[in-house]
């Protein structure tokens, strides 16, 4: 329901719940943040409020200035705290909205090739798509352009993979997903208000586009991969 994402300067964790704070007039089940620190990956997720993912905070650390975060709004698998986003397979994070229709089909495809899954959701599927284009050696950004031209349906996304921790991905299909644009730092919001607290400048991805953000670099690509330009707007009034 609610994306956030953050290439920061400082502890990412905290600035997530800010900005999914922002985003709770969306209405959620529950929520989650996954971070990125010295080559390793944290997660934390509740059901519920955002006060639960707050007190879960206090016992598991998610340190690191890199990091994604979402407010669930579940479609499929119960809203509990396992079905929570983000959803990891390997070395691979991504927080989902909308719905990927075709996920039996894919999910299906992942298990045969020995993958396994720890949800009931759609969104899962992502991660272990990405995790499998990984697996069989190719870079991040193939890995993920071979896997957004997989999905079905709608869907913004967030992605991170663990030893990039200046490197993240952004895909808007039929849900909205913008690029916040700071200093020295970017962002992923499925709205603006969402980076509000960041940034007044943001990028507005068109139907179908992707991108691969760095701290100091912004791509956007088409869905056949192709390199587009893009213009940033400045936002009056959201923060
Ligand atoms: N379809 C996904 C799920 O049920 C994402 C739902 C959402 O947009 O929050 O987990």
């Amino acid at each position: 329901c609610g994306i956030i994402g953050i290439l920061g300067t400082k502890p990412a964790a905290p600035r997530i719940l800010e900005a999914l704070r922002r985003l709770e007039y969306r209405g959620y089940d529950s929520a989650g943040i996954a971070t990125l620190d010295s080559g390793e990956m944290f997660r934390v997720r509740a059901p519920g409020k955002l006060k639960n993912l707050e007190a879960a905070m206090e016992s598991v650390k998610t340190p690191g200035n890199a990091g994604i975060g979402h407010t669930r709004w579940a479609t499929h698998g119960a809203p509990n705290e396992n079905n929570a986003h983000p959803h990891t397979a390997g070395r691979v994070a991504i927080v989902h909205n909308g719905i990927i229709e075709n996920f039996r089909e894919l999910r299906e495809e992942a298990e045969a090739k020995g993958c396994e899954f720890k949800t009931q959701t759609d969104s899962e599927t992502i991660a272990h798509l990405v995790e499998i284009e990984l697996d069989a050696g190719k870079p991040p950004f193939e890995a993920v352009k071979t896997t957004i031209a997989k999905l079905r349906g709608a869907f913004g996304v967030a992605i991170i993979i663990k030893g990039e921790e200046d490197l993240m991905f952004g895909a808007r299909k039929g849900s909205p997903l913008i690029i916040g644009v700071g200093n020295e730092e970017t962002y992923l919001g499925s709205d603006a208000f969402a980076v509000a607290p960041f940034t007044d400048k943001v990028i507005y991805l068109k139907e179908g586009e992707w991108c691969a953000l760095t701290r100091h670099s912004i791509n956007v690509f088409n869905d056949d991969g192709e390199q587009v330009a893009y213009t940033i707007d400045t936002v009056l009034g959201v923060a």
